[in-house]
């Protein structure tokens, strides 16, 4: 699949619920509403649908959400996807998670052919971290990713740079990460969904936390790419991998290779703009896949060049309605 563009599309995020047991206070407000059940594509359908993408092409996978653990039955899907990666038809099945359900569920990711996971951690402060996640368990996770990595998954580490909150924790984080073995990313927040604080107060330019930490650490650029947004440098003194991913300070639309569905069977050709393909008509109003083909094709060629996202006092609105939660970053 080549976009407008000419980006070949290899990649797909399915988002399988956006619901999740976290209320993380930059992406979603304490109360929110979710899709009713009743919308949700079975989980059958999702496992149709990413066949019908690896089929046009697609080689790698995530599932992300809301919490992808959280949604019920979930590792029969992971296993039925993971088939095509032990069939060499898919390069790779992925995950982002919170963490919270990894010492559950770790050793039959791996089973089913999951080789490596993101997982989301903003703090290494108990404290900060139950404030940050409102309802999340900070020893819960951490011994969740200790399953993770017991059981063979490598990990990449999330954490959103949140001004004021834990920019005091890079370092930690750094060191942290060094001695685990695990990567490390920084990611700017986005302003997507309305949430119950002020995004501008939140916002934390990473261009300013590369050079302080340039300052501490020996930052040095490597090729190292993931098919992702994130630029890369290795800490020297850990030897472990840092990235960035900064959309607000450097626009990376340039080489995205990705779509995104939601959990209701909708495409997202961009992470920042509104426009969308329905998929779960065309999935449910025929047994064959020639329907979804051609909306998934008809999407691809409506893919825009890149978001718009700005963060600033004047237009403190969010750049699109929608929470990350829905298309699962
Ligand atoms: N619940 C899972 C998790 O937290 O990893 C998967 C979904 S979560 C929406 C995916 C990623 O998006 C997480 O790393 C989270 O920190 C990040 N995220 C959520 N809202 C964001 C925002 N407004 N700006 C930047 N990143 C955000
Ligand atoms: Fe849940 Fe992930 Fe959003 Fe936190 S970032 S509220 S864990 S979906």
């Amino acid at each position: 699949m080549i976009d407008p563009f000419g980006r070949a599309i290899t990649y797909v995020r399915i988002s399988v619920t956006d619901r999740c047991d976290f209320r993380c206070v930059y992406c979603m407000a304490e109360n929110m509403t979710f899709v009713p059940k009743a919308e949700l594509l079975t989980l059958e359908e999702l496992d149709r649908l990413a066949s019908v993408f690896i089929e046009l092409g697609v080689r790698r996978i995530r599932l992300t959400g809301g919490e992808p653990l959280v949604r019920r039955n979930v590792m029969w899907l992971v296993e039925q996807i993971g088939r095509h990666v032990h069939e060499g038809r898919l390069e790779e099945l992925t995950l982002t998670t919170n963490g919270s359900q990894l010492e559950r569920f770790a050793a039959d990711l791996y089973r089913c052919g999951v080789r490596r996971i993101n997982v989301s951690l903003d703090t290494l402060d108990a404290r900060k971290f139950e404030a940050l996640t409102r309802w999340g368990r900070f020893e819960k996770v951490m011994a969740g990713i200790e399953a993770a990595k017991a059981a063979g998954l490598a990990i990449k580490i999330n954490c959103v740079a949140l001004k004021g909150v834990n920019e005091d924790e890079f370092d930690r984080l750094i060191a942290w990460c060094g001695e685990e073995g695990f990567d490390l990313t920084l990611i700017e927040t986005m302003p997507m969904g309305e949430i119950d604080v002020d995004r501008t107060e939140q916002y934390l330019p990473l261009s300013l936390v590369r050079a302080r930490l340039a300052q501490r650490w020996t930052l040095e650029d490597i090729d190292y790419r993931t098919g992702g947004p994130a630029r890369y440098v290795r800490v020297k003194e850990t030897g472990g991998r840092l990235g960035f991913i900064t959309p607000l300070t450097h626009n990376f639309c340039e080489s995205c290779n990705r779509v995104r569905v939601t959990c209701t069977g909708t495409m997202y050709m961009c992470l920042g703009q509104e426009d969308k393909a329905d998929l779960r008509t065309p999935l449910r109003a025929s047994e064959g896949n020639e329907l979804v083909r051609q909306a998934i094709l008809e999407g691809i060629a409506r893919k825009p060049k890149g978001h718009d996202f700005v963060i600033d006092r004047r237009r403190n609105r969010p750049a699109v309605r929608r929470h990350m939660s829905v298309t699962g970053g």
